[in-house]
């Protein structure tokens, strides 16, 4: 079983030297427990949070721990009587090409609904993350305007498209001309490119009405650009500050918190930050009912970026981080 390691906490963007590539026998099942083979390997942003010990809602993966990631996986041999050999899973297995887990933790997966490497994306974590923060905090109303970047990715791809879906205008930001065209094809109202520098203009000019929505995955000079135009009583779910995530220290210049806070007191902004777990219980089985139907509809739209072989993980998280991906980031974990 080749797996990769956490060798040493990353300074910064993460780098070769912070991961350890080895190989281990992994032995046989136990009581209800199952082998399992991984065909997906899900890349996602909160994996830089893990690298880190700084304090955070999830423990850090040790030094020296498998890197942790969900999974889609095949059932090579099951200690359970609620799994065969054959059958396909979603689970939690990181990133390595096999790996033994509880057959309690595992959720079955049918091939039929949809292609399996959609349960990391939009009908998984990222779908849901979008569905639940967006309906439970950002509460769009017919006729708002809802804007979010990082918009061409599985959370905020969807969204603009669940935005659409309840009457609201949608407002994507991503980075550079593909992707903004990508957004034009999904259906986004206004569709703007993050990294020509003017974005806090080009919003005045094409969104005029102002922002009653703005959910938030990446912090930095999008904020900057969008605050000013959020109106009064906006909702801001904080998903997400990638931007901050490869940060080592605190940008320079004068102290911004006071007029923040000034805003969010003069124009009664509602700013609520959560983690997806939260809503589970109360939100998860409406979740994929509803986005299990939208996609069988064509309503809500997904792309992927699925890229071949394990090896290479570490390399393609990087460009994760810094927007070289174009959809959802899924490593296939024994193509070459
Ligand atoms: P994406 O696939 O959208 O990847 C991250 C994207 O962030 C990049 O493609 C890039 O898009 C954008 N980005 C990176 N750096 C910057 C920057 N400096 N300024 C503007 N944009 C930047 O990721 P996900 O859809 O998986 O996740 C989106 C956000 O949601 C993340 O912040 C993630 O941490 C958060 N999240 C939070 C959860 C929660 O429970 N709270 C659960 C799941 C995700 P582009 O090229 O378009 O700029």
């Amino acid at each position: 079983n080749h797996r990769i390691r956490l060798n040493s906490r990353p300074v910064g963007e993460p780098k070769a030297e912070n991961y350890l590539l080895d190989e281990v026998d992994l032995g046989s099942p136990q009581d209800g427990e199952v082998l399992l083979r991984t065909l997906y390997l899900s890349l996602d942003p909160y994996m830089r949070g893990r690298m880190s010990d700084a304090k955070s809602y999830a423990k850090p993966v040790e030094v020296g721990d498998v890197m942790v990631g969900a999974t889609v996986s095949e059932v090579v041999e099951s200690n359970s009587s609620d799994f065969s050999t054959g059958d396909t899973v979603l689970g939690y297995g990181g990133w390595q090409e096999y790996s033994i887990e509880k057959a309690a933790h595992l959720r079955r997966l049918d091939p039929e609904v949809a292609p399996v490497s959609t349960a990391l994306g939009v009908l998984g974590m990222p779908g849901f993350t979008a569905y639940s923060g967006l309906l439970e905090i950002g509460r769009p109303q017919e006729g708002e305007t809802v804007a979010v970047a990082a918009a061409t990715g599985p959370v905020g791809s969807v969204v603009g498209q669940i935005a659409k879906i309840k009457g609201a205008k949608a407002v994507g930001i991503a980075g550079g001309p593909e992707k903004v065209a990508h957004l034009n094809e999904l259906g986004f109202d206004v569709a703007l490119d993050h990294r020509t520098g003017n974005l806090k203009n080009e919003l005045k000019e094409s969104v005029p009405q102002g922002i009653d929505v703005y959910f938030e995955n990446v912090g930095g000079d999008v904020f900057k650009a969008v605050l000013p135009r959020l109106n009064t009583y906006a909702r801001v779910p904080v998903c997400g500050l990638v931007a901050n995530y490869n940060l080592t220290e605190l940008p320079e210049g004068p102290d911004r918190s006071g007029a923040l806070m000034g805003n969010i007191l003069t124009r009664s902004l509602n700013v609520r930050g959560f983690i997806q777990n939260e809503f589970v219980e109360k939100h998860h089985e409406n979740f994929l009912s509803d986005m299990s139907g939208w996609v069988k509809e064509g309503k809500v739209r997904y792309r992927e970026d699925i890229r071949p072989g394990l090896d290479k993980t570490p390399e393609y998280f990087n460009d994760l981080l810094a927007g070289r991906n174009f959809g959802k980031m899924v490593v296939a974990v024994d193509a070459e």
